[in-house]
């Protein structure tokens, strides 16, 4: 399961990090999640309380934010962001302004942990 192992890496990560800031416990942390990903945010949500057991991170909750996919064309330099899932069909994403489907991929692509909240000890 693609969420679990990503839940599992970013529970390591959390746990090395709440240790190094001499945390007691950790209470928030925020992710945001690329549409381009193929993460379910919910799936992921679950597979981090699994994760999570027995860790800084076991009272913590976890607020999953979907981030929109953004492009920048190649063929008329405009950036845009897409909107509706429709648009973002894997193999063909096209710049909405002039049609080329020669575009970069801005954003959209990644899962980011923007923060994390804890107690110190
Ligand atoms: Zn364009």
């Amino acid at each position: 399961m693609h969420e679990l192992s990503l839940a599992t890496n970013l529970i390591d990560y959390l746990e090395k990090l709440g240790k190094e800031q001499g945390l007691n416990r950790i209470n928030e942390v925020f992710i945001e999640v690329g549409e381009l990903t193929h993460i379910d945010p919910r799936q992921l949500r679950f597979s981090l309380k699994i994760a999570s057991e027995g860790t800084l991170a076991a009272q913590s909750k976890f607020f999953i934010k979907r981030k929109k996919v953004v492009i920048k064309c190649k063929k008329c330099g405009k950036g845009s962001q897409l909107r509706t899932k429709e648009m973002i069909a894997q193999y063909s994403i096209t710049c909405p302004l002039c049609g080329s489907s020669e575009v970069g991929i801005d954003q959209g692509r990644e899962m980011v942990l923007k923060r994390v909240r804890g107690i110190k000890k």
